[in-house]
């Protein structure tokens, strides 16, 4: 059997590179490795033997403690390093995680870090509570002015972390601008990719730094799976590594080996949650009771262009804006038979929630209404669209 790193090298492929599904199927793991078995054994371990003192010593053989790694979490890493083009992956407990160990391993007292205003909540919530504690200046930045970051850069700047799109309102940015702005005044770039994945966007090789995913979204892809990964490109690895080891976390291997399970059929998922997103994104442009719909795919939305230039698709997250207070809104989501209420997304049900984006410096609460964010799951369209209808007659929009 030939094997897909070998298949990149083959003179009788032409030198191609394989495709992004048949890497999904196949990186990672190497059968031939563990008595021919396709998928990597779950090691569950604290304790590796050492045949003497010597190798202890130098710590010479391939694993030693299970907290370092072991046959399962080198699977899942190896397969994201490939999808990524990254140098090394590391494995955390939760996406949160893999925001906040980073930022540990690249941030000291007196140091400055710039955050897109659009990013991801929780994030905003460990900066403001921890970083600032620590010492550490933090600025945001307005998403639409992104490439202007130059003038807010300053010899303590260590960081510079972006989100594209912004999380609930879409923002985009020029990211290979910005991170080139970010290395040429000595920062290293951080990007949250969980809403593209590696299948639509790899921010490495635009030149950032670091590759930031909340594996429980599209890879785990059932709702069933907390984990975050975090890749690096050859400057970052050995510093995020040994950051990783002096904090003392990893991935548990059943939830490791499930979002391996997940990766293995994330591309022909995510054509589906985009597919009927894009078409019910469109649908909702044409109904009344909508001011606006926030999909960066959509060629209305300010940062179509933007998206349009660096990705390679759109998934299956996007929000609205519905033309109705808080109880006409909340009438409607609760009117809903299939969009369940509650966090996260990537899951394999369609969800619905009330964007609150009362954190934000630069984003205003829209004048013509609430903003709605909506995870499309992979139920039939006719029923999403169903549903949806169904919910806005409930509540007399
Ligand atoms: C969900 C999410 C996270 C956090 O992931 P958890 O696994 O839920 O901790 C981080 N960043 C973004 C953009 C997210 O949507």
């Amino acid at each position: 059997m030939m094997k897909v790193r070998e298949l990149q090298d083959d003179p009788a492929s032409g030198g191609r590179k394989a495709g992004l599904n048949t890497r999904l199927a196949h990186s990672g793991f190497d059968p031939a490795e563990y008595h021919g078995f396709v998928n990597p054994p779950v090691v569950h371990a604290s304790t590796v033997l050492y045949p003497d003192v010597a190798t202890m010593k130098a710590h010479s053989q391939k694993y030693r403690y299970a907290l370092w790694g072991t046959p399962t979490t080198d699977a899942l890493e190896a397969a994201l390093t490939e999808l990524e083009g990254a140098a090394g992956t590391i494995l955390l407990p939760s996406g949160l995680a893999a925001v906040t160990v980073p930022l540990l391993a690249f941030l000291s007292a007196g140091d400055h870090c710039l955050i897109v205003d659009s990013v991801y909540g929780p994030t905003r919530r460990f900066a403001d509570k921890v970083l600032r504690r620590m010492g550490v200046d933090v600025t945001y930045f307005d998403p639409h002015e992104a490439n202007d970051i130059a003038r807010l850069m300053r010899p303590e700047t260590k960081v510079v972390f972006l989100e594209a799109p912004g999380s609930n309102t879409f923002e985009m940015i020029d990211v290979a601008r910005v991170a080139k702005i970010a290395r040429d005044g000595g920062a290293v770039s951080m990007l949250d990719n969980t809403w593209a994945t590696p299948l639509f966007f790899r921010p490495i090789e635009h030149g950032v730094d670091l590759s930031i995913h909340a594996l429980t979204k599209y890879p785990g892809g059932h709702s069933d799976v907390m984990l975050g990964s975090v890749s690096a490109n050859s400057s970052t690895y050995a510093r995020l590594r040994e950051n990783q080891m002096i904090i003392g976390v990893n991935a548990a291997p059943d939830d490791t080996y499930l979002v391996l399970r997940g990766l293995r059929t994330m591309g022909v998922r995510l054509a589906r949650h985009g597919d009927t997103a894009m078409r019910l994104a469109q649908w909702l442009e044409s109904q009344p009771s909508v001011a606006e719909v926030l999909h960066p795919a959509l060629p209305s939305f300010k940062g179509h262009e933007l998206w349009k230039s660096q990705f390679d698709g759109a998934s299956g997250l996007f929000s609205f804006v519905l033309r109705a207070d808080e109880a006409a809104g909340s009438r409607f989501i609760e009117a809903l038979k299939i969009f369940g209420l509650g966090y996260s997304w990537g899951g394999f049900e369609s969800l619905i929630l009330m964007v609150d984006l009362s954190d934000r410096i630069y984003a205003k609460k829209p004048e013509a209404g609430i903003v709605i964010r909506l995870q499309i799951g992979l139920e039939d369209y006719e029923d999403l669209q169903n549903d949806l209808r169904m919910g806005f007659a409930a509540a007399g929009l």
